[in-house]
């Protein structure tokens, strides 16, 4: 996606502007005013004044919401400051249900303000648009916030050039009509308001390749997709094209459902190289073939969110053009001061909630740590993942997960596995419970 303007472009008017404005020219009675861009850089956001060393986090999303809590749990002295462009969080993790109508819009729905007062923060919904790392400054389109710690949890970004879309006419068709479900709340009402109203036909859904959000959420989007076409009556076929050459987890209960619940809706077909996608003639073209297709939600590979890359922190040289962290201390290489965890992490944990959730915890910790001069042990992140596989009843399966580091591959990986593929109603409620306790954990004290 081109930028409308560049982060240096933006900082020298802001200088330009600032200059300006100090000398007295930059209103004067017969001069043209100056354009807000202009004066941005020198605004100073309106917050009150720090009142102990700043930490600034930017994203209100799963590891956001989790480090401004535990920031201040941890070190009480901090003067903490969560960033959100959005007013209202609206949670990823639990929409495929509500989309089958298994649980409410509110289930999912909270507030930034109660999340604030509740621990003791400060909310401030604003976007974030550029860094001055040397003075620890950043800033927002309603001015800067100086800080003496930065936690970045932007979350990712798609990357429609990997389904072979580099056009911003067609990208923009994709994101309007067919959207992916995988980062906004508008999205997913989208997403929803599809497969409820959906007349009949194939409804394509696609498997991205590389580390995306969310390992099951396409393979149980199918699920929940087939189901709510059963319910209506409506004669469909869920067309689920995976870029990858297997389920990418919980494989055999997966394959399963498709066999047991929805033999005559679900089409899965594996290894798919998509080359390209017409979305006027509604048509997906892959390495082999070509797909038809009358309404979708296509979802392309990921990579960490832009921002960072707006901001210089990115490798663009990494597949998913991550910042280059340290694997177990969460800050950019050499600078102490900058933290980055979630979905927009370098490591290759699982694209989830509960990981962002339980590694925010960690990082919220070692920024603690290093503030009061002291380092605390690695601790793995975890993941926990359900997945609704039939409705009325509900019946899901789950998997829990931590991460061990693999000396020799320089890499992590799995470890403590614990997987149940055999679905169950005790399952989908234990899923919900899970739901409801970290929305309690994120947006209530205690
Ligand atoms: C359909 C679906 C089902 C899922 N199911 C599960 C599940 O069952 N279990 C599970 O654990 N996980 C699940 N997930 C994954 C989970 O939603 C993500 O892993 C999690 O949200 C990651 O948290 P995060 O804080 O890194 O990113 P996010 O939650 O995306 O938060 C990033 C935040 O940064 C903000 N932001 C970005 N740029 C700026 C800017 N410039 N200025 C200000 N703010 C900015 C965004 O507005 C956003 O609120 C699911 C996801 C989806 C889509």
């Amino acid at each position: 996606m081109k930028q409308g303007f560049k982060r240096r472009d933006l900082l020298k008017a802001g200088c330009a502007g600032g200059l300006l404005l100090a000398t007295g020219l930059a209103r004067g009675a017969d001069s043209p005013a100056t354009p807000f861009i202009n004066q941005l850089s020198s605004l100073r956001a309106p917050l009150p004044k720090a009142r102990g060393a700043r930490v600034v986090v930017v994203g209100g999303g799963w590891a956001g919401l989790t480090l401004a809590k535990y920031l201040k749990r941890f070190h009480p002295a901090f003067d903490v400051v969560l960033i959100d462009r959005h007013a209202v969080f609206v949670s990823c993790p639990l929409s495929n249900l509500w989309m089958a109508q298994q649980i409410p819009l509110e289930f999912l729905t909270h507030s930034y303000l109660d999340a604030a007062r509740n621990n003791g923060y400060l909310f401030f919904n604003a976007t974030v648009i550029d860094l001055d790392r040397t003075r620890r400054r950043l800033h927002t389109e309603q001015g800067y916030i100086d800080y003496d710690y930065l936690a970045m949890a932007p979350g990712i970004d798609y990357d429609y050039a990997r389904l072979g879309v580099e056009d911003p006419g067609d990208e923009y068709a994709l994101r309007t009509h067919y959207p992916a479900g995988f980062t906004g709340a508008s999205e997913l009402l989208t997403i929803k308001n599809k497969l409820q109203s959906f007349r009949g036909g194939t409804f394509l859904l696609t498997v991205p390749a590389g580390n995306y959000r969310c390992m099951a959420a396409p393979y149980e989007r199918a699920c929940m997709a087939a189901a709510i076409f059963r319910k209506r009556g409506v004669r469909a076929k869920v067309l689920l094209l995976d870029m990858n050459p297997d389920v990418r987890i919980k494989r055999d209960g997966f394959l399963r459902a498709f066999k047991t619940f929805y033999p005559d809706i679900i089409q899965y077909e594996t290894s798919v190289g998509i080359t390209s996608v017409d979305p006027t003639r509604r048509v997906i073209a892959t390495d082999f073939d070509e797909y038809a297709f009358d309404d979708a939600a296509i979802y392309p590979p990921v990579r960490a969110s832009r921002l960072l890359e707006r901001l210089e922190l990115a490798d663009l040289n990494t597949p998913q053009k991550e910042a280059r962290i340290d694997p177990f201390k969460y800050h950019l290489i050499g600078d102490e001061h900058l933290y980055l965890c979630g979905d927009a992490r370098s490591q290759p944990f699982s694209k989830s909630g509960n990981t962002a959730n339980s590694e925010a915890r960690y990082v919220a910790e070692v920024i603690a740590a290093h503030a009061e001069g002291r380092e605390i042990p690695w601790r793995s992140p975890q993941t926990m993942c359900f997945s609704g596989v039939h409705i009325d009843p509900l019946e899901a399966m789950s998997i829990i997960a931590f991460y061990r580091y693999d000396k020799q591959q320089k890499t992590f990986a799995f470890d403590r596995t614990h997987m149940v593929e055999q679905w169950s109603t005790r399952i989908a409620q234990a899923g919900l419970a899970w739901g409801e306790g970290m929305y309690r954990d994120m947006f209530y004290s205690g």
